[in-house]
């Protein structure tokens, strides 16, 4: 048995979502798109839905589908993307709420599916997604008719508190949102953080339910243990890995272990990112292949048959800082090959 073990703690998933729906002022939504962050949408859906969320968003309707399967009826479940052509029959058949982010997709929905709920999803200055606020004003007797499920935005910048576009895309919302009679809701991980007058009726957590930051105190949920394959002795002057980026200055306990970057272990984390043994580091040295990577294992007392990439020492943010990048990227590009242990 050579694959590498990913442990995922369901429990602490959960609790990290009663945290941040007693912090909520309304109640807290679960982000789930992209599989749950990586971690996958039945097992953290189901968990969730267990623990008290009633409202669930994923990207796109094939991700709703796979919700429902998993949930059955009752939790309600938007779809950030809207109503597009081809989803129609995925929005009855599985009972999804559309967000619906423009003209074109509104009238879509009418067309073909006007006794199906939807949500509204606002642009309040991200310029990424939503309907922009003059169309929203046009559209505003139809959309009143209709009974919206939710009306929502997003904020381009609340990981960053003293920004000031977080207070100039709320002020904005508030305004256009100002009187109409349905639920609403603005606030990802950051915005909850933000305070309460971001919050509105509902929260939408995604990172923080899977230990990422901003939000700090989240409790760890994902572990990471790559099984060695092989130790050999480097001398001093031999090198490691492709296009020999890393020579020995000493001889050194070399361990090639049995993952790589088709796995979600960047290459630009070559010798740059740690293993742990127990509580001794252990860098990542020469190059990181597809399937495999070096690690120095000198320190290590007796001879490792695993290593951990990730564990309550190296979480997600840890590592992504070794890659320049954020703890989203880190758990969503998790490889397929990892044995999935849910505990
Ligand atoms: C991904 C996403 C979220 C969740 O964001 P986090 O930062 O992971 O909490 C909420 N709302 C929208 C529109 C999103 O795209």
């Amino acid at each position: 048995m050579s694959s590498a073990e990913l442990y995922i703690n369901l429990a602490n998933i959960c609790s990290n979502w009663n945290a941040l729906n007693r912090l909520s002022n309304g109640s807290a939504g679960a982000v789930v798109k992209a599989n749950a962050y990586g971690l996958g949408i039945k097992e953290v859906g189901i968990s969730l839905a267990k623990a008290g969320a009633r409202d669930f968003f994923v990207a796109v309707a094939e991700e709703g589908m796979q919700l429902r399967q998993a949930l059955g009826q009752g939790p309600k479940i938007y779809v950030f993307s809207g109503h597009m052509t081809g989803d129609t029959p995925l929005i009855k058949n599985f009972d999804l709420i559309p967000l619906i982010n423009s003209a074109e997709q509104l009238l879509f929905h009418v067309e073909n599916s006007s006794n199906q709920m939807i949500g509204i999803q606002l642009d309040t200055g991200m310029n990424r997604l939503g309907m922009e606020c003059a169309e929203y004003e046009a559209l505003k007797d139809i959309i009143t008719q209709l009974n919206p499920e939710l009306i929502m935005s997003h904020l381009a910048c609340a990981d960053e508190t003293s920004n000031p576009m977080n207070e100039r895309q709320l002020n904005y919302f508030n305004e256009i949102t100002n009187n109409i009679n349905c639920r609403k809701s603005l606030a990802a991980t950051g915005g909850i953080l933000l305070g309460k007058q971001y919050h509105f009726d509902m929260t939408r957590p995604g990172i923080g339910l899977y230990g990422g930051k901003p939000y700090s105190s989240s409790k760890n949920v994902v572990k990471l243990k790559l099984p060695v394959i092989q130790i050999r002795t480097v001398l001093a002057g031999e090198t490691v890995g492709y296009s020999n980026t890393w020579t020995a200055k000493k001889t050194t306990k070399v361990a090639t272990l049995n993952s790589g970057y088709a796995d979600g272990i960047f290459r630009c984390m070559s010798n740059k990112a740690m293993l742990y043994y127990n509580e001794i580091p252990c860098s990542i040295i020469g190059r990181i292949s597809m399937d495999l990577i070096g690690v120095d294992v000198s320190n290590c007392k007796e001879d490792p048959d695993s290593l951990w990439l990730l564990n309550d020492k190296q979480e997600i943010d840890d590592l992504a800082y070794d890659a320049n990048s954020i703890g989203y990227e880190i758990l969503t590009a998790l490889g397929n090959r990892y044995n999935r242990i849910y505990i």
